[in-house]
């Protein structure tokens, strides 16, 4: 179910579509009208639709009606799709802004500008201006525009690990209530999006308001934005939004499914369940089930697991009986770049040794700055001496494998910190950009080209130097360099430090495509760090990655042999 806010976006879409279609403007003001009536109601959105009496809100006549109970019920609607069809992909986010023409679109998607995030980038790179009906002028005028927006949105924009965190100490207190039979992360959250607007959580009870009532005693809760009898929207003190959906327990399994996958997924299956029978996934009522893997099998599928339920063929591949059995913490053998107090750590050889041991894995890479790392004590060749003794003497009292590594700078122009015959007396290199990151895409390029196929074995490090969310990802011509990877030693990083998570799943699933192997590390600055492991197989499993991709699923000897410089 949809709540009116997210009703009244939608029929704001309509309107935007028809606008710049060239319809009737009339029709195009009743979508808006519409909208705002929604967003200003005064009443319970949810009981007028079941005693179907929309049409009393002034502004809301039968058709729209129709449209607007098709979106509460769905998420989706007709007319939006076949909108979407008619216009090229790009155009229901690019007409979120001002002064783009259909036939601006239209140029702008030929130019393979299809999002604003694109548009921003183009823009940055100075192609918008070149692109036909755009000149320097607008270019500039288009990304004051969309830096406005940044701006605006950040304040509801929740990273990833504080989104986790925030929605476990929901769900610890909800868990207090007695009726509460069940309650579940769901939403970007449970997909492990690494930006998210909101919480959803899914709770199942006989009694549901008295779940909801526990809900709106939670400490945190600023403001209610939205009641009703099975949900509520509120905002949390941060700023943060959280919803509570609370279901019947017959028809938790449902709820948790719909409230979970991308709307373009639970779209998919419906249409699936539509060409089967309707009662498997009726459009009203509810869908009744034991486990999200039951109404799975019903529509002759396996369970797929949320990261992967984006409507990027996951759905298609699990028909094939194709879906690759997703990597999980469990898989993974040992600690990947960890730092020490000998760069920028907190902690001690042997305390980040233990405490790696105490989570149950059986080696670790020890990977400090090198010394053009200045800013970060990048260790220079005396320290690394030292360093390597104590490494010696701390594996003499752990039981752990400790391998001496690092993390070593690559160069502006492409090689690596340290002498090369000094490199190949490491057990592990990881090799990383830290510095001189506006080169432009070519410089960029050829400077990671020549630092990923040097003849010995690599990791590279955060690869797009992405962080989120101030600095995005650099520009090279990635499909070209992963290509050479590809054809040379070296393996990618997937970085969990929850500021990083880099590669994105996206260049993940591109990289495995060509049978390039993975290393899912924490960037551990501390013992407590070590944590990030999580969110580092959460974007692997969101790249689709199995235990085979990765070498740290691999045991020590193993993984020594297969990373050794
Ligand atoms: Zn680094
Ligand atoms: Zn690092």
């Amino acid at each position: 179910m949809q709540d009116r806010f997210a009703v009244a976006a939608e029929l704001r879409k309509i309107a935007r579509l028809l606008e710049i279609k060239g319809e009737n403007p009339f029709k195009a003001q009743a979508y808006e009208r519409g909208a705002a009536a929604l967003e200003n109601l005064d009443g319970d959105f949810a009981a007028l639709i079941k005693a179907g009496r929309l049409q009393e809100i002034a502004g809301i006549g039968r058709a729209l009606a129709a449209i607007i109970e098709e979106i509460y019920r769905t998420g989706e609607c007709h007319l939006l799709q076949q909108l979407r069809e008619e216009l090229p992909s790009g155009a229901v986010e690019l007409s979120e802004l001002p002064g783009l023409s259909l036939k601006k679109i239209i140029a702008l998607d030929e130019a393979g500008i299809k999002s604003i995030a694109d548009l921003a980038t183009a823009c940055g790179e100075g192609r918008v201006s070149k692109v036909k009906g755009f000149g320097v002028k607008s270019q500039a005028k288009l990304l004051a525009e969309i830096a406005k927006r940044g701006h605006v949105q950040k304040n509801d924009e929740l990273p990833l690990d504080q989104g986790i965190e925030e929605a476990e100490r929901i769900l610890s207190y909800l868990r207090g209530a007695p009726e509460l039979s069940g309650a579940a992360l769901a939403g970007a959250l449970r997909r492990r999006r690494e930006i998210v607007r909101r919480i959803v959580i899914v709770a199942a009870s006989k009694k549901p308001r008295a779940v909801l009532d526990r809900f709106l005693g939670y400490p945190a809760l600023a403001h209610t934005e939205a009641l009703d009898e099975n949900c509520c929207r509120a905002h949390l003190a941060s700023g943060i939004r959280a919803e509570l959906v609370v279901v019947k327990p017959e028809d938790y399994a449902g709820a948790l499914l719909t409230e979970t996958g991308s709307r373009r997924h639970v779209a998919k299956l419906r249409k699936i369940a539509r060409s089967q029978s309707a009662s498997l996934f009726p459009d009203r009522g509810h869908i009744r089930a034991r486990s999200e893997q039951e109404i799975y099998r019903h529509l002759g599928l396996p369970l797929i697991s949320a990261e992967m339920r984006e409507d990027q063929g996951e759905i298609e591949a699990a028909l094939a009986g194709k879906l690759p059995p997703l990597l999980t913490v469990d898989g993974i053998r040992g600690m990947t770049h960890c730092h020490t107090i000998y760069s920028d750590g907190r902690n001690s050889i042997e305390e980040m040794a233990r405490a790696a041991e105490a989570m149950g894995v059986s080696y670790l890479t020890i990977t400090d700055h090198s010394p053009t790392a200045y800013y970060a004590h990048g260790v220079g060749l005396d320290r690394l001496r030292a360093q390597w003794e104590e490494i010696d003497r701390v594996q003499e009292r752990v039981k752990i494998k400790i391998l001496k590594g690092t993390e070593s700078d690559i160069l502006a122009d492409g090689s690596l910190d340290y002498p090369d015959a000094f490199l190949e007396r490491f057990d592990v290199i990881i090799a990383s950009i830290h510095a001189r990151y506006k080169m432009n895409s070519e410089q960029m390029t050829a400077r990671l080209l020549r630092a990923l196929t040097l003849p010995f074995f690599k990791i590279w490090g955060h690869p797009l130097g992405r962080l989120i969310p101030s600095r995005p990802p650099f520009a090279c011509e990635m499909e070209k360099i992963l290509d050479a990877i590809a054809e040379s030693r070296c393996a990618i990083e997937i970085n969990g430090d929850p500021r990083r998570l880099d590669l994105e799943p996206r260049w993940i699933r591109a990289a495995r495509a060509r049978g390039i192997h993975f290393v899912i590390s924490t960037d551990a600055h501390s013992t407590g760090a070590l944590k990030n492991l999580s969110y580092g197989v959460a974007m692997a499993r969101r790249g689709w990655l199995a235990r085979s991709d990765v070498l740290n699923a691999l045991e020590s000897e193993a993984f020594s042999q297969a990373v050794r410089p």
